[in-house]
Protein backbone atom coordinates (compact mmCIF):
# COMPACT_ATOMS: atom_id res chain seq x y z
CA UNK A 1 0.00 0.00 0.00
CA UNK A 2 1.56 3.17 -1.07
CA UNK A 3 1.33 6.67 0.39
CA UNK A 4 -1.28 8.10 -1.66
CA UNK A 5 -3.58 5.25 -1.61
CA UNK A 6 -3.04 5.53 2.78
CA UNK A 7 -3.53 9.57 2.21
CA UNK A 8 -7.09 8.79 0.17
CA UNK A 9 -8.00 6.15 2.88
CA UNK A 10 -7.37 8.80 6.08
CA UNK A 11 -9.59 11.49 3.93
CA UNK A 12 -11.98 9.22 3.28
CA UNK A 13 -15.54 10.14 5.05
CA UNK A 14 -16.85 6.73 4.41
CA UNK A 15 -14.19 5.30 6.81
CA UNK A 16 -14.23 7.83 9.14
CA UNK A 17 -18.25 7.64 9.98
CA UNK A 18 -17.52 3.46 9.91
CA UNK A 19 -14.52 4.01 12.62
CA UNK A 20 -17.20 6.60 14.98
CA UNK A 21 -19.74 3.94 14.53
CA UNK A 22 -17.36 0.81 15.49
CA UNK A 23 -15.86 2.93 18.20
CA UNK A 24 -18.77 1.89 20.48
CA UNK A 25 -18.70 -1.23 20.08
CA UNK A 26 -14.60 -1.42 20.44
CA UNK A 27 -15.38 1.05 23.76
CA UNK A 28 -18.15 -1.73 25.06
CA UNK A 29 -15.69 -4.78 24.19
CA UNK A 30 -12.82 -3.33 26.36
CA UNK A 31 -14.50 -2.75 29.10
CA UNK A 32 -15.88 -6.25 29.28
CA UNK A 33 -12.80 -7.02 28.78
CA UNK A 34 -11.26 -5.49 31.24
CA UNK A 35 -13.98 -6.66 34.14
CA UNK A 36 -13.32 -10.27 33.36
CA UNK A 37 -9.73 -10.28 33.34
CA UNK A 38 -9.98 -8.30 36.58
CA UNK A 39 -11.64 -11.76 37.75
CA UNK A 40 -9.47 -14.00 35.55
CA UNK A 41 -5.72 -15.28 36.21
CA UNK A 42 -5.06 -13.66 32.92
CA UNK A 43 -0.99 -14.63 33.07
CA UNK A 44 -1.93 -18.27 33.83
CA UNK A 45 -4.00 -18.52 31.40
CA UNK A 46 -2.04 -17.27 28.32
CA UNK A 47 0.81 -19.81 30.02
CA UNK A 48 -1.54 -22.85 29.78
CA UNK A 49 -3.07 -21.73 26.30
CA UNK A 50 0.37 -21.05 24.98
CA UNK A 51 1.60 -24.34 26.22
CA UNK A 52 -1.27 -26.03 24.35
CA UNK A 53 -0.90 -24.50 20.82
CA UNK A 54 2.90 -25.27 21.13
CA UNK A 55 3.06 -28.77 21.73
CA UNK A 56 -0.07 -29.06 19.15
CA UNK A 57 2.00 -27.57 16.47
CA UNK A 58 5.01 -29.64 17.38
CA UNK A 59 3.05 -32.75 17.24
CA UNK A 60 1.13 -32.19 14.49
CA UNK A 61 1.08 -34.85 12.17
CA UNK A 62 0.66 -37.54 15.07
CA UNK A 63 -2.35 -35.64 16.34
CA UNK A 64 -3.80 -35.54 12.96
CA UNK A 65 -3.54 -39.12 12.39
CA UNK A 66 -4.82 -40.11 15.47
CA UNK A 67 -7.60 -37.83 15.13
CA UNK A 68 -8.55 -38.46 11.34
CA UNK A 69 -8.38 -42.51 12.81
CA UNK A 70 -10.98 -42.01 15.42
CA UNK A 71 -13.33 -39.68 13.54
CA UNK A 72 -13.77 -42.18 10.72
CA UNK A 73 -14.11 -44.92 13.11
CA UNK A 74 -17.49 -42.72 14.71
CA UNK A 75 -18.56 -41.99 11.00
CA UNK A 76 -17.23 -38.85 10.57
CA UNK A 77 -15.66 -38.52 6.66
CA UNK A 78 -12.52 -36.53 6.31
CA UNK A 79 -11.14 -35.36 3.69
CA UNK A 80 -7.76 -33.25 3.34
CA UNK A 81 -7.52 -30.06 1.32
CA UNK A 82 -3.94 -28.99 0.50
CA UNK A 83 -4.79 -25.94 -0.90
CA UNK A 84 -7.88 -23.40 -1.22
CA UNK A 85 -8.76 -24.94 -4.14
CA UNK A 86 -8.81 -28.20 -3.06
CA UNK A 87 -10.42 -27.12 -0.32
CA UNK A 88 -13.52 -25.64 -2.55
CA UNK A 89 -13.79 -28.17 -4.99
CA UNK A 90 -14.43 -30.87 -2.23
CA UNK A 91 -16.85 -29.01 -0.76
CA UNK A 92 -19.03 -28.54 -3.77
CA UNK A 93 -18.47 -32.21 -4.56
CA UNK A 94 -20.32 -32.83 -1.00
CA UNK A 95 -23.28 -30.22 -1.43
CA UNK A 96 -24.05 -32.63 -4.73
CA UNK A 97 -27.20 -31.04 -6.62
CA UNK A 98 -28.27 -29.30 -3.51
CA UNK A 99 -29.27 -25.48 -4.82
CA UNK A 100 -29.30 -23.35 -0.96
CA UNK A 101 -27.11 -23.76 1.58
CA UNK A 102 -26.98 -22.24 5.06
CA UNK A 103 -23.53 -21.51 6.58
CA UNK A 104 -22.16 -19.82 9.85
CA UNK A 105 -19.46 -17.24 10.21
CA UNK A 106 -15.89 -18.90 9.57
CA UNK A 107 -12.27 -17.18 8.67
CA UNK A 108 -11.43 -20.02 6.90
CA UNK A 109 -14.18 -20.09 4.35
CA UNK A 110 -13.27 -16.68 3.71
CA UNK A 111 -10.06 -17.34 3.18
CA UNK A 112 -10.43 -20.27 0.62
CA UNK A 113 -13.08 -17.19 -1.16
CA UNK A 114 -16.00 -20.64 -0.77
CA UNK A 115 -18.64 -18.43 -0.70
CA UNK A 116 -17.61 -16.80 -3.80
CA UNK A 117 -16.66 -20.15 -5.46
CA UNK A 118 -20.29 -21.90 -4.62
CA UNK A 119 -22.16 -18.79 -5.76
CA UNK A 120 -20.49 -18.92 -8.81
CA UNK A 121 -21.78 -22.38 -9.14
CA UNK A 122 -25.50 -21.63 -8.95
CA UNK A 123 -25.68 -22.18 -5.49
CA UNK A 124 -27.68 -19.83 -3.12
CA UNK A 125 -25.36 -19.66 0.37
CA UNK A 126 -26.95 -17.95 3.30
CA UNK A 127 -24.88 -16.17 5.77
CA UNK A 128 -26.49 -17.15 9.12
CA UNK A 129 -24.41 -15.13 11.70
CA UNK A 130 -26.13 -12.49 12.56
CA UNK A 131 -23.17 -9.84 11.56
CA UNK A 132 -21.92 -11.04 8.43
CA UNK A 133 -25.71 -11.40 7.00
CA UNK A 134 -25.98 -7.80 7.84
CA UNK A 135 -22.95 -6.78 5.89
CA UNK A 136 -23.79 -8.59 3.09
CA UNK A 137 -27.96 -6.86 3.44
CA UNK A 138 -26.16 -3.43 3.38
CA UNK A 139 -23.49 -4.43 0.86
CA UNK A 140 -21.19 -3.87 3.08
CA UNK A 141 -17.38 -5.50 4.20
CA UNK A 142 -17.17 -6.90 7.64
CA UNK A 143 -14.36 -5.00 9.24
CA UNK A 144 -13.45 -7.59 12.50
CA UNK A 145 -13.41 -11.38 13.15
CA UNK A 146 -16.03 -10.99 16.10
CA UNK A 147 -17.85 -8.10 15.45
CA UNK A 148 -18.41 -7.79 11.53
CA UNK A 149 -21.36 -5.51 11.39
CA UNK A 150 -20.87 -3.14 14.23
CA UNK A 151 -19.71 -0.28 11.78
CA UNK A 152 -23.16 0.29 10.35
CA UNK A 153 -25.41 2.40 11.52
CA UNK A 154 -29.24 0.94 12.48
CA UNK A 155 -30.94 3.80 10.29
CA UNK A 156 -28.68 1.97 7.42
CA UNK A 157 -30.03 -1.19 8.43
CA UNK A 158 -33.53 -0.60 8.26
CA UNK A 159 -33.12 1.12 5.15
CA UNK A 160 -32.40 -1.82 3.55
CA UNK A 161 -33.93 -4.23 4.80
CA UNK A 162 -37.20 -2.20 3.77
CA UNK A 163 -35.60 -1.95 0.18
CA UNK A 164 -34.53 -5.67 -0.34
CA UNK A 165 -37.50 -7.88 1.55
CA UNK A 166 -40.25 -5.20 1.71
CA UNK A 167 -40.49 -5.72 5.53
CA UNK A 168 -41.15 -2.69 7.39
CA UNK A 169 -38.56 -2.66 10.70
CA UNK A 170 -38.15 -0.05 13.48
CA UNK A 171 -34.82 1.47 14.04
CA UNK A 172 -33.71 -0.43 16.85
CA UNK A 173 -31.56 -3.18 17.29
CA UNK A 174 -34.60 -5.65 18.96
CA UNK A 175 -36.57 -4.94 16.15
CA UNK A 176 -34.05 -6.03 13.69
CA UNK A 177 -33.36 -9.01 15.41
CA UNK A 178 -36.61 -10.24 15.10
CA UNK A 179 -36.97 -9.60 11.28
CA UNK A 180 -33.56 -11.38 11.40
CA UNK A 181 -34.61 -14.07 13.29
CA UNK A 182 -37.69 -15.41 11.54
CA UNK A 183 -35.72 -14.89 7.78
CA UNK A 184 -33.02 -16.97 8.59
CA UNK A 185 -35.15 -19.67 10.50
CA UNK A 186 -37.08 -19.72 7.48
CA UNK A 187 -33.70 -20.41 5.55
CA UNK A 188 -31.76 -22.71 8.22
CA UNK A 189 -34.98 -25.50 7.83
CA UNK A 190 -35.54 -25.52 3.74
CA UNK A 191 -31.69 -26.34 3.56
CA UNK A 192 -30.32 -29.69 3.36
CA UNK A 193 -26.83 -28.82 3.36
CA UNK A 194 -25.29 -26.57 6.50
CA UNK A 195 -21.49 -25.83 7.01
CA UNK A 196 -19.73 -24.12 10.10
CA UNK A 197 -16.03 -23.60 10.61
CA UNK A 198 -14.65 -25.13 13.49
CA UNK A 199 -13.00 -23.60 16.70
CA UNK A 200 -11.05 -26.64 18.14
CA UNK A 201 -10.44 -30.01 17.11
CA UNK A 202 -9.01 -32.54 18.96
CA UNK A 203 -6.99 -35.88 18.47
CA UNK A 204 -10.29 -37.81 19.99
CA UNK A 205 -12.09 -36.91 17.43
CA UNK A 206 -14.15 -34.08 18.39
CA UNK A 207 -15.02 -31.27 16.49
CA UNK A 208 -15.42 -28.05 18.73
CA UNK A 209 -17.28 -25.18 18.40
CA UNK A 210 -18.37 -22.11 20.31
CA UNK A 211 -21.38 -19.80 19.68
CA UNK A 212 -23.24 -17.06 21.36
CA UNK A 213 -26.28 -16.79 18.78
CA UNK A 214 -27.17 -20.36 18.27
CA UNK A 215 -27.14 -20.39 14.75
CA UNK A 216 -24.27 -22.86 14.14
CA UNK A 217 -26.48 -25.17 16.66
CA UNK A 218 -29.28 -24.72 14.29
CA UNK A 219 -26.69 -24.82 11.23
CA UNK A 220 -24.85 -27.68 12.20
CA UNK A 221 -28.29 -29.97 13.33
CA UNK A 222 -31.66 -29.05 11.10
CA UNK A 223 -29.69 -29.99 7.29
CA UNK A 224 -29.28 -33.70 6.58
CA UNK A 225 -25.61 -32.91 5.72
CA UNK A 226 -23.08 -30.59 8.22
CA UNK A 227 -20.08 -29.53 6.32
CA UNK A 228 -17.36 -28.69 8.51
CA UNK A 229 -14.21 -26.65 7.03
CA UNK A 230 -11.46 -26.17 9.11
CA UNK A 231 -7.04 -25.96 9.16
CA UNK A 232 -4.76 -28.30 10.53
CA UNK A 233 -3.64 -25.94 13.25
CA UNK A 234 -6.84 -25.73 15.41
CA UNK A 235 -5.78 -29.75 16.28
CA UNK A 236 -5.16 -30.02 20.01
CA UNK A 237 -4.76 -33.82 21.86
CA UNK A 238 -7.71 -33.14 24.74
CA UNK A 239 -11.42 -31.84 25.03
CA UNK A 240 -9.87 -30.11 28.29
CA UNK A 241 -7.18 -28.46 26.07
CA UNK A 242 -10.21 -27.35 23.67
CA UNK A 243 -12.19 -26.09 26.86
CA UNK A 244 -9.00 -24.02 28.02
CA UNK A 245 -9.08 -22.41 23.81
CA UNK A 246 -12.86 -22.10 23.91
CA UNK A 247 -12.37 -19.98 27.36
CA UNK A 248 -9.56 -17.81 25.77
CA UNK A 249 -11.47 -17.20 22.85
CA UNK A 250 -14.20 -15.97 24.67
CA UNK A 251 -12.55 -13.77 27.23
CA UNK A 252 -10.23 -12.07 24.70
CA UNK A 253 -12.97 -12.45 21.63
CA UNK A 254 -16.20 -11.48 23.98
CA UNK A 255 -15.23 -9.95 26.98
CA UNK A 256 -17.72 -12.87 28.58
CA UNK A 257 -16.28 -16.14 30.99
CA UNK A 258 -17.59 -18.41 28.55
CA UNK A 259 -19.33 -18.44 25.16
CA UNK A 260 -23.37 -18.92 25.21
CA UNK A 261 -23.10 -22.18 23.83
CA UNK A 262 -20.32 -24.65 23.12
CA UNK A 263 -20.59 -27.69 20.57
CA UNK A 264 -19.01 -30.50 20.73
CA UNK A 265 -19.57 -32.94 17.85
CA UNK A 266 -18.47 -36.83 17.19
CA UNK A 267 -20.52 -38.18 14.97
CA UNK A 268 -23.15 -38.29 12.62
CA UNK A 269 -26.42 -38.24 14.71
CA UNK A 270 -27.78 -41.67 15.61
CA UNK A 271 -30.28 -44.06 17.40
CA UNK A 272 -30.17 -48.08 18.35
CA UNK A 273 -33.66 -47.31 19.69
CA UNK A 274 -35.64 -49.10 16.72
CA UNK A 275 -34.69 -52.52 17.40
CA UNK A 276 -31.28 -52.13 18.56
CA UNK A 277 -30.67 -51.04 15.23
CA UNK A 278 -27.89 -48.36 14.81
CA UNK A 279 -29.80 -45.66 12.52
CA UNK A 280 -27.62 -42.75 11.25
CA UNK A 281 -29.77 -39.14 11.41
CA UNK A 282 -32.28 -39.62 14.11
CA UNK A 283 -32.69 -35.59 14.45
CA UNK A 284 -29.11 -34.23 12.88
CA UNK A 285 -27.71 -34.87 9.94
CA UNK A 286 -26.92 -38.09 8.82
CA UNK A 287 -23.59 -37.24 7.33
CA UNK A 288 -20.66 -35.11 8.76
CA UNK A 289 -17.78 -33.86 6.84
CA UNK A 290 -14.64 -32.28 8.09
CA UNK A 291 -12.77 -30.87 5.14
CA UNK A 292 -8.92 -30.24 6.94
CA UNK A 293 -7.55 -27.11 5.50
CA UNK A 294 -3.61 -27.07 5.34
CA UNK A 295 -3.27 -24.21 2.28
CA UNK A 296 0.37 -23.52 3.28
CA UNK A 297 0.43 -24.22 7.02
CA UNK A 298 2.46 -27.39 7.14
CA UNK A 299 5.32 -25.55 5.69
CA UNK A 300 4.82 -23.15 8.54
CA UNK A 301 5.61 -24.81 11.30
CA UNK A 302 9.47 -25.04 10.24
CA UNK A 303 9.12 -21.40 9.25
CA UNK A 304 10.04 -18.31 10.99
CA UNK A 305 6.16 -17.49 10.52
CA UNK A 306 5.34 -20.47 13.01
CA UNK A 307 3.84 -18.59 15.71
CA UNK A 308 1.29 -17.27 13.32
CA UNK A 309 -0.29 -20.88 13.74
CA UNK A 310 -1.05 -20.27 17.72
CA UNK A 311 -3.58 -17.64 16.41
CA UNK A 312 -6.90 -18.19 17.43
CA UNK A 313 -8.62 -15.49 15.87
CA UNK A 314 -9.92 -13.89 19.12
CA UNK A 315 -9.39 -10.48 17.46
CA UNK A 316 -8.29 -8.86 20.29
CA UNK A 317 -4.77 -7.52 18.78
CA UNK A 318 -7.13 -5.35 16.67
CA UNK A 319 -8.60 -3.51 19.47
CA UNK A 320 -4.68 -2.73 20.60
CA UNK A 321 -3.57 -2.13 16.87
CA UNK A 322 -3.34 1.81 16.16
CA UNK A 323 -3.36 1.72 12.39
CA UNK A 324 -6.42 -0.88 12.49
CA UNK A 325 -8.07 1.94 14.57
CA UNK A 326 -7.38 3.93 12.15
CA UNK A 327 -7.69 2.13 8.43
CA UNK A 328 -10.28 -0.85 9.89
CA UNK A 329 -10.12 -4.10 7.67
CA UNK A 330 -8.14 -1.61 4.99
CA UNK A 331 -4.64 -3.30 6.89
CA UNK A 332 -3.98 -6.46 6.78
CA UNK A 333 -6.04 -9.25 4.36
CA UNK A 334 -9.54 -9.69 3.29
CA UNK A 335 -9.96 -12.72 5.55
CA UNK A 336 -7.63 -11.57 8.82
CA UNK A 337 -7.25 -8.14 9.55
CA UNK A 338 -4.65 -6.23 11.64
CA UNK A 339 -0.46 -7.00 11.48
CA UNK A 340 -1.37 -10.97 11.78
CA UNK A 341 -3.89 -10.25 8.83
CA UNK A 342 -0.70 -9.07 6.98
CA UNK A 343 1.23 -12.04 8.04
CA UNK A 344 -1.06 -14.38 7.08
CA UNK A 345 -1.31 -12.71 4.13
CA UNK A 346 2.29 -13.39 3.40
CA UNK A 347 1.80 -17.47 4.69
CA UNK A 348 -1.22 -17.94 2.50
CA UNK A 349 -0.89 -15.27 -0.76
CA UNK A 350 2.78 -14.25 -0.84
CA UNK A 351 4.78 -11.27 -0.52
CA UNK A 352 3.17 -8.94 -3.24
CA UNK A 353 -0.33 -9.33 -1.35
CA UNK A 354 1.69 -9.14 1.91
CA UNK A 355 2.70 -5.53 -0.22
CA UNK A 356 -0.17 -4.38 -1.00
CA UNK A 357 -2.20 -4.74 2.35
CA UNK A 358 0.12 -2.56 4.12
CA UNK A 359 3.56 -4.31 5.34
CA UNK A 360 5.12 -1.11 5.82
CA UNK A 361 1.98 0.27 7.65
CA UNK A 362 2.88 -1.82 10.76
CA UNK A 363 5.02 0.31 13.73
CA UNK A 364 6.15 -2.40 14.99
CA UNK A 365 4.85 -1.12 18.43
CA UNK A 366 4.20 -4.34 20.05
CA UNK A 367 0.91 -3.77 21.21
CA UNK A 368 -1.08 -6.12 19.79
CA UNK A 369 1.66 -8.67 21.26
CA UNK A 370 0.96 -7.31 24.53
CA UNK A 371 -2.48 -7.61 24.08
CA UNK A 372 -2.92 -11.38 22.42
CA UNK A 373 -3.19 -14.33 24.75
CA UNK A 374 -0.79 -16.63 22.97
CA UNK A 375 1.91 -13.72 23.28
CA UNK A 376 2.33 -13.95 19.61
CA UNK A 377 5.41 -12.02 18.28
CA UNK A 378 3.67 -9.92 15.55
CA UNK A 379 6.06 -7.19 14.97
CA UNK A 380 8.64 -9.16 14.69
CA UNK A 381 7.24 -11.68 11.83
CA UNK A 382 6.40 -8.13 9.55
CA UNK A 383 10.02 -7.24 10.21
CA UNK A 384 10.66 -10.32 8.28
CA UNK A 385 8.34 -9.85 6.01
CA UNK A 386 9.51 -6.73 5.40
CA UNK A 387 13.27 -7.84 5.02
CA UNK A 388 12.08 -9.94 2.43
CA UNK A 389 10.02 -7.30 0.66
CA UNK A 390 13.33 -5.28 0.73
CA UNK A 391 15.32 -8.44 -0.85
CA UNK A 392 12.67 -8.62 -3.34
CA UNK A 393 12.60 -5.06 -4.19
CA UNK A 394 8.87 -4.11 -3.09
CA UNK A 395 9.53 -1.47 -1.60
CA UNK A 396 7.71 2.29 -0.55
CA UNK A 397 8.70 5.01 -2.87
CA UNK A 398 9.04 7.49 0.39
CA UNK A 399 11.44 4.53 1.94
CA UNK A 400 13.75 4.77 -1.08
CA UNK A 401 13.73 8.43 -0.82
CA UNK A 402 14.42 8.29 2.75
CA UNK A 403 17.72 6.37 2.51
CA UNK A 404 19.20 7.25 -0.81
CA UNK A 405 18.79 10.89 1.01
CA UNK A 406 20.70 9.81 4.00
CA UNK A 407 23.46 7.95 1.57
CA UNK A 408 23.90 11.03 -0.35
CA UNK A 409 22.89 14.05 1.91
CA UNK A 410 23.60 12.45 5.60
CA UNK A 411 20.06 12.85 6.29
CA UNK A 412 16.84 12.01 5.49
CA UNK A 413 14.55 14.83 3.62
CA UNK A 414 17.60 15.48 0.78
CA UNK A 415 19.75 18.67 -0.02
CA UNK A 416 19.51 21.41 2.69
CA UNK A 417 20.83 24.87 1.35
CA UNK A 418 19.55 26.95 4.53
CA UNK A 419 18.70 25.06 7.68
CA UNK A 420 17.04 27.64 9.09
CA UNK A 421 14.83 28.14 6.28
CA UNK A 422 14.04 23.91 5.94
CA UNK A 423 10.20 23.03 5.97
CA UNK A 424 9.71 19.67 6.73
CA UNK A 425 6.63 17.75 4.78
CA UNK A 426 7.50 14.68 5.12
CA UNK A 427 8.39 12.09 8.59
CA UNK A 428 10.00 9.18 8.65
CA UNK A 429 10.59 7.19 11.65
CA UNK A 430 13.40 5.01 12.47
S1 LIG B 1 -2.84 -12.70 16.99
FE1 LIG B 1 -3.43 -13.15 19.10
S2 LIG B 1 -4.87 -11.48 19.64
FE2 LIG B 1 -4.67 -11.47 17.40
S3 LIG B 1 -6.38 -12.72 16.66
FE3 LIG B 1 -4.59 -14.08 16.87
S4 LIG B 1 -4.75 -14.95 18.95
FE4 LIG B 1 -6.13 -13.19 18.89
Amino acid sequence: MDNDTVKKLLEDKRLKDKRDVFGTSLKNYRIALSRVLEETDADALKDKVRHIKEFSINNLNDLKKEMIRKMEKSGIRVHEASSSKEAREIVREIIGNESIVVKSKSNVMREIRLVEYLRSEGIEVVETDCGDFLVELCEEEDIHPVLPAAHIRLNEIVEKIRQKTGAKVEESAESILTFVRSYLRERITKARVGITGANVLTAGGAIVILENEGNISLVSRLPEKHVVVATIDKIVPTLEDAMTICKVQSIWGTGLHMPSYINVISSPSATADIGGVKLVGAQGPKEVHLVLVDNGRSKMINSEFREALYCINCGACLAACPVYGVLLNNYGGDAYHGGIGIVKTYCFEGLKEAFDRGVYLCTTCGACREMCPLRINIPEMVRKIREECVRNKFELTSNVEMIENTRKYGNPFGKVENLDALELDKMYCC
